[in-house]
């Protein structure tokens, strides 16, 4: 199915009279073979997956090394590497890299000697959500498995390249304020290069209405943004109408997408919402497989162990920490790097892709609620028939746990509950968060969002 789709893109001849076969530009070449060889690899088995993958961290982890000041001194103990068997055993004894651990190495964490074929460098911050910012090296070797895996994600979810896409994220672009926002010829350097396409049209975040008039006047294909973004846009339309009719699918990242989420937007808008898993540091993680709602692993762009108290990989359906290994970085390899979410693994997929399954991200820990007996869970905003998108309809809310006992719920854009309305309230949040906490209600002008336009649906101050 795959390869069908990709040999029937309509690329461009490189050479002036020869349209069949096509002769490709150099680059759509390295990116259409990347593909094909993705459409092969997605299907290895999972030990010829992992084998491939321990071949080329033979390679990453010499490399570091030799040649990175930070992995010198921190892989002294281990022995000689010579091939990915060897590496495989000796796995656990490679230390984790903590988010304040790479913060701390700071230019340490660069290769001295980076090699040439994969300069350019350039350095990447960011800032993620705990606001802790650290500085990592992405170079044309990193770049181009971005632009393959942008291009295998477009083709997985059958995407008309001939379709306008729209995307609603913070950007310090001037021509990006609304009303009009920015309009760019194509939808960028993953596909231009292979394919023809549509327009792109850009807006910075604004208000819900200037978010919601532009896409009334674009009335996109595709649109693509962050979880929270959409959440406010489904509330206004759940509330408005008046949806944009050409939409045929929403893709998010950034955020945590709570499951009621992609079902809110099913409801109101009648589209699949479709997320994508990916760091600034490590590039991607995971894509939402094509015909579930669980996610695959990139297997050919990074190791992912998802790992449990016990230092062990997760079973399926336990929740652990996302440790990940960049497998293309070397201009400052990130190995064992723990990402700071926590994710569960899933059952084998039945779509035909081999490549491991997340069956939730879950986010960070400070998502986590914790309640007096000491336990931390997720909360999921939806119990017993509950909902609290049902029980806000049309604000936009934030829940902070601010101790054991007390849970604030922030609310903007809504006319102050009675003290009645606010009772009932209390009584169906109880069964939501599955105990009796003293919930205090904060009316709003706005919900700020975090650095880079992040914003947590939930967030747990308790230490
Ligand atoms: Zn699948």
């Amino acid at each position: 199915m795959n390869n069908e789709l990709a040999i029937s893109l309509p690329i461009p001849s490189s050479i002036p009279g020869i349209v069949w076969p096509v002769i490709p530009t150099p680059m759509a070449a390295q990116l259409l073979s990347q593909i094909h060889y993705f459409n092969l690899s997605e299907t290895f088995s999972p030990s010829t997956l992992l084998t491939l993958q321990f071949t080329q961290l033979v390679e990453v982890i010499n490399f570091a090394r030799k040649t990175v000041p930070y992995y010198r001194s921190k892989f002294s103990h281990l022995p000689v590497i010579t091939n990915g068997e060897q590496l495989r055993e000796i796995w656990d004894e490679i230390p984790m890299l903590s988010r304040l651990d790479l913060q701390q190495a700071k230019d340490a964490i660069f290769s001295e000697s980076p090699l040439p074929s994969h300069e350019p460098s350039e350095l990447m911050t960011s800032t993620g959500s705990t606001g802790m910012p650290v500085t990592v090296k992405g170079n044309v070797a990193t770049q181009f498995f971005w632009n393959a895996t942008t291009l295998r994600d477009h083709l997985w979810h059958k995407h008309d390249f001939n379709k306008t896409y729209a995307v609603i994220r913070f950007t310090e672009n001037p021509a990006a304020k609304p009303p009009h926002g920015a309009v760019f010829e194509n939808w960028g350097p993953a596909t231009y290069r292979v394919v023809p396409t549509g327009k792109c049209h850009h807006l910075t975040i604004c208000t819900t209405e200037e978010e919601v008039r532009w896409l009334r006047d674009i009335n996109p294909h595709y649109l693509n943004c962050n979880p929270s973004t959409l959440r406010e846009i489904t509330q206004y339309f759940a509330a408005h109408g008046g949806v944009p009719d050409h939409l045929t699918m929403v893709h998010t990242n950034s955020e945590i997408v709570e499951p009621d989420l992609r079902r809110m937007v099913k409801e109101v808008m009648g589209v699949q919402l479709v997320d994508t898993y990916s760091t600034k540091e490590l590039g991607y993680l995971a894509l939402q497989c094509p015909e579930q709602e669980h996610y695959h692993v990139q297997s050919e762009n990074v190791l992912v162990e998802i790992i449990n108290e016990q230092g062990k990989l997760c079973e399926i359906d336990e929740p652990g920490r996302v440790v990940a290994t960049a497998l293309h970085n070397f201009a400052s390899p990130l190995i064992r790097y723990f990402v700071g979410d926590y994710a569960s693994p899933g059952e084998p997929c039945s779509c035909g892709r081999n490549l491991p399954v997340i069956k939730r991200i879950l986010g960070r820990q400070r998502n986590m609620l914790k309640l007096p007996d000491g336990r931390r869970i997720w909360p999921s905003f939806t119990s017993n028939g509950l909902r609290l998108m049902d029980m806000f309809s049309g604000a936009q809310f934030q829940v902070i746990q601010k101790s054991l006992s007390e849970i604030h719920i922030n609310l903007a854009h809504i006319s102050p509950f009675s003290a009645k309305e606010e009772e009932n309230l209390r009584a169906q949040l109880s069964i939501v968060f599955d105990y009796p906490f003293r919930f205090i209600f904060n009316y709003l002008e706005k919900i700020e969002r975090g650095p880079g336009g992040k914003y947590e649906d939930f967030k747990c101050e308790v230490a």
